[in-house]
């Protein structure tokens, strides 16, 4: 097998291996170099979480699971610093060298920051990575006042998400017109007033020369001299390819890594794809023309003599709620252009189309953006207008609702899905050959809506439309379990029930999957369900689980596995610390670490040795793999401190004691503390405990993660028992009403707050959660013991032939 390594585990690198993968599955043993601590995600998307419309986990594109399938080695948190193109192998951060046989660089861009004094204060950042999201997120829980420096797309989008985490926005602009480089003035202005109305605050023509404050930022100082205050500075006054890499290992750069069009660079068997490739002069910063190019340097990179890539025109829309604009191509009439233009000042409407020699060239939508797609095929095809009159190039001859009439009037080579370059005529093909009845399973099937989502509403009226009769408009919008079915959470959930359905294969077999097999997203969900509904019956099938909860251990990215033993609320003895201290010894494990639960981890175990680990250190397993309970994190409280009011080690020992094995649909984490100082951060976990006079509140729906979250006062109890109850009843009606993957916080605000206490405020109800929690519990075993015991766990899954990575799924 030749050897493919990818430096850059982006949007535009990662769809460049999918089309590899489709097009030759076994071609190459693939390594894949990211810098960024997660598997690929869905960039774009950033701007809805910033707007608080999605969360992290939401975005993610190909999970870790998805590289283990394709036996991909993925290198997460490691950027590659060199490249030897005489040897054919990278070297990087981490110090790992891997030879390669084609390299593809896939490294993006990074914000530009203006360099100027102060642009290094802590409070400033570019919006680019999950990262800069946090980073915003944080500053508005503790600040009010943010600039964004830059009115271009990405400015207008942090700003949006800013004022929705709200903080006080002004957005400083060098230009005398928003977003410049695509709107003309009149719809620059209609979009200025349209922002302004939402909160935003302009200051125009503004050039930044510094940015003020000690440590920390405080204001800017413009060149005219005046100064505004902040808080926080997002830049976003555009990106740079990140080239560096590339640059320094002496392959040909201009403002990106010049390419052919074939995406080939100046160095033989090295290409590059996306925002890092300059392609005849141009860095494309959309992902519609990066997937192009992905697809042509995937043709190339398989042997296939392909179409090349010759470059893309592109189209933008901003993601702002309220705001519906479109454009693209040219903008400005020159002497041998002509426009045609709509401007409805009352409805906030304005069109204009340029043309040249009878083609379009421009074009600009503002408040009415339906006609988009078909002048965007005009522009792109250079289709001949002169036997057009200006009114029937500017409306459709259709309904105007977007129904299934403006469907039917819509040649099948339409582009539908701008961001993925899916036409019409794809979607229909797909949904007649594949007998696709959901959105989901378009979009999985076609690529169409899997970007920025706006082309959602058309591929539903598509649907719509090749159905007929047969279109369920409930059961189209439906989000399935997975591609493998069109069912959803609750009717899976109901089958399983109705059916009496046992067993994962059974429910694959009798509920029709189109995947016998079923996939990393279904087994693990179908698995969980049966548990949570058959109770202490059913038969764990360990194999359906998640990689590290079927290893009983956290894999690491090198391929090594941590062990965490259980240490209830935090409290140990000296005699498991010598255990832990003697059998990190011996295994010469690399790292032994205070993990934020509160116990210690070894990490860098061999899976070979994990079962003889397990047995020497004769400590149940922490679970810190699993979605089941992790910790209960305890402060000293009223035995050793003197501000506690109540035994928050006592409280936390018990509920560990009680609910640790328990499967839940995603982590749980806890934390008790003794008095409202809440020393154990008791605010952002699943589940927290604070210690009153009298009593204990109870917080639910934290969350100390990405989606930084505090926690909302459930209720106050008097007594431990009544905690302990009450707790028993939350979790269990999560356990039956979650979706599998969903956290707390989620759950909490999808059922909404108000709806959980009703439902817990019964105490017939709560007696009859305890007794179906109590149940579930009965059934758990110890898994390091078991393991220990039997010979067949160690040899299918502890045996030292099982040592890649990417064979766990074979
Ligand atoms: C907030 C926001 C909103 C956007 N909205 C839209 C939109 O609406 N429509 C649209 O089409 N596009 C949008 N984009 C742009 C789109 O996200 C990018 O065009 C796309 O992500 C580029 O893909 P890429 O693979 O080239 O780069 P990236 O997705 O940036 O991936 C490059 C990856 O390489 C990693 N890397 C860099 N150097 C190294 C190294 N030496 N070793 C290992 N890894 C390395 C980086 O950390 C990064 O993870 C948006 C972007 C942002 C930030
Ligand atoms: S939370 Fe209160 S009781 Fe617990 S350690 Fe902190 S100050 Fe002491």
């Amino acid at each position: 097998m030749k050897k493919l390594v990818m430096i850059g585990n982006g949007m535009a690198g990662v769809r460049t291996i999918e089309e590899i993968l489709k097009v030759s599955p076994e071609q190459f043993e693939i390594t894949i170099f990211g810098q960024e601590p997660y598997p690929n995600y869905n960039r774009i998307k950033l701007s809805n979480i910033l707007q608080g419309d999605t969360n992290f986990e939401d975005i993610i594109i190909n999970p870790l699971d998805w590289y283990k399938e394709n036996n991909i080695e993925l290198f997460t948190g490691d950027a590659v610093t060199k490249i030897d193109v005489e040897q054919k192998r990278v070297i990087s951060e981490q110090g790992r060298i891997v030879e390669y046989d084609e390299l593809i660089i896939a490294t993006g861009s990074n914000s530009f920051i203006l360099p100027i004094p102060g642009a290094d204060k802590i409070g400033v950042t570019g919006f680019r990575d999950i990262k800069d999201c946090e980073t915003m997120i944080k500053s508005a829980k503790q600040y009010k006042k943010a600039v964004v420096i830059g009115g271009g797309l990405l400015g207008l989008e942090a700003a949006r998400g800013l004022l929705n985490l709200g903080m006080q926005v002004d957005v400083v602009h060098l230009m005398p017109n928003l977003m410049e480089r695509q709107l003309d003035p009149i719809a620059s202005s209609l979009l200025k007033t349209e922002l302004e109305s939402q909160g935003m605050n302009f200051l125009m023509e503004k050039e930044t020369v510094e940015i003020l404050g000690d440590e920390q930022v405080k204001g800017l100082r413009f060149k005219d001299g005046s100064e505004v205050e902040a808080d926080l500075v997002v830049m976003a006054i555009g990106i740079k390819s990140n080239t560096q890499v590339a640059r320094d290992s002496g392959i040909y750069v201009n403002r990106g890594i010049v390419v052919n069009d074939f995406m080939e660079t100046s160095v033989p068997n090295v290409y590059a794809v996306g925002e890092c490739a300059e392609h005849r002069e141009i860095v494309y910063g959309l992902v519609a023309p990066l997937y192009e190019q992905g697809k042509v340097l995937a043709s190339r990179i398989c042997g296939n003599v392909g179409e090349p890539y010759q470059g893309s025109v592109t189209g933008t829309q901003l993601k702002v709620a309220g705001v519906d604009l479109f454009s693209a191509g040219e903008i400005f009439e020159d002497g041998s252009t002509k426009s045609i233009m709509v401007y409805n000042e009352y409805d906030g409407v304005y069109k204009k189309i340029l043309t040249r020699n009878n083609v379009i060239v421009g074009v600009v939508l503002y408040g009415d953006t339906k006609d988009s797609t078909k002048l965007y095929r005009m522009l792109t095809k250079k289709e001949d207008i002169s036997g057009m009159t200006s009114i029937s190039v500017l409306q459709s001859e259709c309904t105007g609702e977007g129904g299934s009439d403006d469907v039917a009037s819509m040649p099948n080579d339409e582009l539908v899905c701008g961001c993925n370059g899916v036409t019409k005529g794809a979607i229909v093909e797909a949904i007649k050959t594949q007998g696709l009845t959901t959105l989901d399973q378009v979009s999985h099937c076609t690529n169409a809506g899997r970007s920025c989502g706006r082309c959602k509403p058309m591929v539903s009226n598509i649907l719509a439309y090749t159905l007929g009769d047969q279109f369920d408009a409930a059961a189209a919008q439906k989000t399935s379990i997975c591609s493998c079915t069109t069912i959803s959470r609750e009717e899976l959930v109901e089958e399983i029930k109705v059916k009496g359905l046992t067993s994962v294969k059974e429910v694959m077999n009798v509920l029709e999957w189109n995947n016998e097999e079923g996939c990393t997203k279904c087994r693990p969900a179908i698995n969980y369900y049966l548990g949570m509904i058959h109770m202490d019956e059913y038969k764990d099938d360990r194999d359906s689980r998640l990689v590290n909860e079927k290893m009983h251990a956290n894999i690491q990215k090198d391929g090594t596995y941590s062990v965490v033993p259980r240490m209830y609320g935090g409290v140990t003895t000296a005699a498991d610390l010598k255990k832990i201290a003697e059998v990190a010894e011996k295994y010469d494990v690399p790292l032994v670490k205070l993990t934020g639960g509160q116990r210690i981890g070894l990490f860098g175990v061999k899976k070979e040795d994990l079962p003889q680990m397990w047995e020497e250190l004769d400590m149940p397993s922490g679970y810190a793999y699993g979605k089941t309970l992790r910790t209960v994190k305890t402060c000293v409280g009223a035995q050793f401190c003197r501000y506690g009011t109540q035994d928050s080690m006592a409280l936390g020992i018990e509920l560990e004691k009680k609910f640790e094995r328990l499967d839940t649909p995603h982590k749980v984490k806890m934390g008790v503390s003794a008095c409202p100082r809440n020393c154990s951060e008791a605010g952002i976990k699943d589940i927290g405990f604070v210690g009153i006079d009298g009593g204990w509140e109870i917080y639910v729906a934290g969350n100390g993660g990405v989606d930084l979250r505090p926690g909302d006062l459930l209720c106050t109890m008097k007594t431990q028992e009544e905690v302990m109850e009450m707790t028993g009843a939350y979790l269990q009606y999560y356990r039956e009403t979650a979706n599998y993957l969903e956290r707390t916080s989620k759950w909490v605000e999808r059922m909404s707050l108000e709806h959980v206490k009703e439902v817990l405020a019964d105490e017939a109800t709560r007696k009859a959660l305890n007794e179906r929690m109590d149940q579930t519990l009965r059934k758990y075993i110890e898994p390091w013991n078991e393991a220990i015991q039997s010979e067949e766990i160690q040899d299918k899954y502890y045996a030292k032939r099982m040592i890649t990575v990417g064979s766990e799924f074979k």
